[in-house]
């Protein structure tokens, strides 16, 4: 059986419904593991240190860029945000799934460093979907409103880049697709193979 994990990169636009789906996933599957990425954007109320992010100063981040700690990493607007290594590379080689929620940007680095990793570009169902869930997460100014969506329409630019594309309404049904995708890969003849050989 295959004993190596899957890095699960997760891209979409803001308001694509990213951290509703990611967080209904890890509850419906508990062996599913979060990477907590670094950023040098400030909280959002209610966000902790190490729960949401590790809200780092730039200085902090770029001296962990230099110093190789990052998989990959990326402007997103006016911040950095990059993914921590070592997390991901003892996931994967411990056997467990890994959800990275990234951007197009994180997601073509990791894509390149790590071939095996499954890629899914998640999109709500429509284009005034995105506004809807921008302005009803209330917390962004009208000024970060508009510039997410800018960056909503340069996102969904890369999405036949990515393996799949899951449509992010009911969230049941998303969180039921993403894990069918996860499952899939470990039937893979690739994955499989060992056990063949092993057992007949
Ligand atoms: P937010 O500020 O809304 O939490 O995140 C903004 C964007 O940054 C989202 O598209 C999110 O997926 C992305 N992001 C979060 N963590 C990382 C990361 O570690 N690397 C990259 N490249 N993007 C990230």
């Amino acid at each position: 059986m295959n004993k190596k994990g899957s890095a699960v990169i997760i891209s979409g636009p803001s308001g694509s419904g990213k951290g509703t789906t990611v967080k209904a996933l890890l509850k419906a599957r508990g062996s599913v593991r979060l990477s907590v990425s670094a950023t040098t954007r400030q909280p959002r109320p209610g966000e902790e240190h190490g729960r949401e992010y590790f809200f780092l100063s730039k200085e902090e981040f770029e001296n962990k860029i230099k110093n190789g700690e990052m998989l990959e990493y990326a402007q997103y607007c006016d911040n950095l945000y990059g993914t921590p290594r070592d997390y991901i590379e003892r996931c994967v080689s411990g056997g467990e799934d890994v959800i990275l929620e990234i951007d197009v940007q994180g997601g073509m680095q990791v894509k390149n460093k790590m071939p095996d990793a499954i890629s899914i570009f998640l999109i709500p169902p429509d284009r005034a979907t995105i506004e809807k869930r921008l302005r009803g997460r209330g917390t962004e100014s009208e000024e970060v409103i508009a510039q997410r969506l800018k960056k909503a329409d340069e996102e969904l630019e890369y999405a036949d880049k990515y393996d799949y594309i899951v449509i992010c309404g009911e969230i049941d049904k998303c969180v039921a697709d993403i894990l069918g995708i996860i499952d899939s890969k470990k039937l893979e003849s690739a994955n499989m193979i060992d056990y063949v050989k092993e057992n007949f």
